[in-house]
């Protein structure tokens, strides 16, 4: 089944061998994503030299994806877990010590980022294990008193949110700063950060890629990056909804609404946007989605998000190719009554962007069976996305990183690279790439899109229509292989 909406798969230890990778590609995962909030440089670079062993063994393109784990707050660790009840009281020093039951209903832990504790308030809520025991501060100073509001377990470790607090901590921590490092170094295709606040903190993240050419993704979990969306929108180069902090930082009845948001913001800008967590969580164990989930995937495709991701489902769950599987049928299924005809009420994103809403109009009216696009940057082919027409754009670069970073742009089928001046053979060779593939309808209608002359400022601006007779043309175009030869 065909798809527009991409998936990306994070992988685990259910799922990072060179086999499992490629049944999930042939599945239909676009992306993978290295969570580096577990496992050793070591253990990421196994995986990602697996990754790229199953795109050779494919012949597919697809992106990776390095999540940068940011300062997630934690309890340290416990003597024993601790059984928390109503009115229980739960204090956090700012001493790292062994946390323990010091008495009835009296607990004391700390916590790895002590300095909050000197923003928290009274009245204000600290959740623990992401989100699951809820306290209410009755007391500051030197050290916070908390009550619990609702029984649970809580052990060794475990996440703490403070969504009421403003708590203004280096978003790009010690160990973030080296993983990124790696990713720079091992030349991974975007990097989701985490826990983003502001601006300032995605262009910090910037910084660090020194000139690295990776694509920048805000994680939106906490609640002053909601309200600093716009800035944040310019300081990057894609969002996820990262639906699992994003829950415990707002309220939960706010997820659905800022969900639609930021996707329409995203879309607006001709940003990628990735819907994250919990989309079929409960396939890590079972075989069937809930209607539930299924429902969550089909109404995200329809919101216009470019991605849906998959967590737990595909890196530890029992049958992570199943799981694509089945979001893939989602997708195809949900496709059928996507709403393409927002497309044309976009305000143009620049002077050029006329061509790229031309392209796809004539596309679909057309009904061609694709667009053909040649793009040095990617922009173009971003931009035609951004329309969401009804066709793909089949997409080829000058480079191949460009072509992975292109992986999360919904619609684009990114299909290889391509170097050469002069037009006539530009289209031979998308024509043949495509029919190497199996992708090419040589009966069917092509929509073409190149830069030509090659170099020239204004990027795409050759449209071509190619019919079956002009596809036979170009497919056995010869006569100027010696000219082209000596002109380069
Ligand atoms: P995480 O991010 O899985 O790294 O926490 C996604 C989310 O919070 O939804
Ligand atoms: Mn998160």
């Amino acid at each position: 089944m065909e798809k527009r909406t991409k998936i990306l798969a994070t992988l685990g230890p259910a799922s990072h061998s060179i086999e499992m990778i490629e049944g999930l590609i042939k599945a239909g995962a676009n992306m993978f994503r290295l969570n580096f909030s577990h496992g050793s440089h070591e253990y990421h670079l196994e995986t990602l030299n697996n990754i790229r062993t199953a795109m050779k063994n494919t012949g597919r393109t697809v992106g990776i994806l390095q999540d940068i784990s940011g300062p997630k707050v934690r309890i340290g660790d416990l003597k024993e877990p601790f059984e928390l009840y109503r009115d229980d009281v739960i204090t956090f020093l700012k001493d790292e010590i062994v946390g323990y039951k010091k008495g009835d209903k009296d607990y004391i832990v700390s916590i790895n980022y002590p300095d909050i504790l000197d923003k928290v308030k009274v009245d204000e809520y600290i959740y623990l294990y992401d989100g699951t025991i809820r306290a209410k501060v009755i007391e500051t100073g030197k050290e916070v008193k908390a009550k619990i509001e609702n029984h649970g377990t809580l052990s060794s470790r475990k996440g703490v949110n403070f969504p009421n607090t403003v708590i203004d901590i280096d978003v790009i921590t010690k160990k973030d700063e080296k993983d990124i490092a790696w990713g720079v170094e091992n030349e991974v295709d975007y990097f989701a950060i985490s826990f983003v606040q502001n601006a300032k903190d995605m262009r910090k993240a910037r910084n660090l890629l020194n000139g690295y050419k990776g694509k920048l993704i805000a994680k939106i979990e906490k609640f002053d990056a909601v309200e600093n969306i716009d800035e944040i929108i310019e300081a990057s180069d894609g969002l996820m909804v990262a639906r699992g902090d994003l829950g415990i930082e707002v309220p939960y009845y706010d997820v659905p609404t800022i969900q639609k948001m930021l996707i329409k913001k995203a879309n607006l800008k001709g940003i990628p946007v990735i819907t994250a967590t919990q989309m079929l969580l409960s396939m890590t164990q079972n075989e069937r989605a809930t209607r539930a989930e299924i429902s969550d995937v089909a109404n995200a495709v329809l919101d216009g998000t470019d991605v849906v991701m998959l967590s737990e489902e595909s890196a530890v769950g029992e049958d992570p190719i199943n799981v694509v599987d089945t979001m893939h049928n989602i997708i195809a299924k949900t496709e059928g009554i996507y709403n393409y005809d927002k497309q044309y009420k976009f305000p143009y994103l620049d002077e050029f962007d006329v061509i790229q809403a031309t392209v796809t109009k004539l596309a679909d009216d057309l009904k061609a069976d694709g667009i053909l696009a040649l793009t040095s940057s990617g922009k173009s082919a971003t931009k035609m996305s951004r329309y969401r027409p009804k066709t793909p754009i089949f997409t080829f670069t000058h480079k191949k990183k460009v072509l992975n970073s292109l992986t999360a742009i919904w619609g684009v089928e990114p299909v290889g690279t391509i170097k050469e001046a002069q037009a006539s053979k530009m289209f031979q060779k998308m024509l043949k790439a495509l029919d190497e593939k199996g992708l090419l309808n040589k009966k069917g209608l092509y929509v073409a899109t190149v830069g030509y002359p090659v170099g020239m400022p204004g990027s795409t601006n050759t449209i071509k229509i190619l019919t079956p007779s002009e596809m036979e043309y170009y497919l056995n175009f010869k006569e100027t292989k010696e000219k082209d030869k000596k002109s380069k």
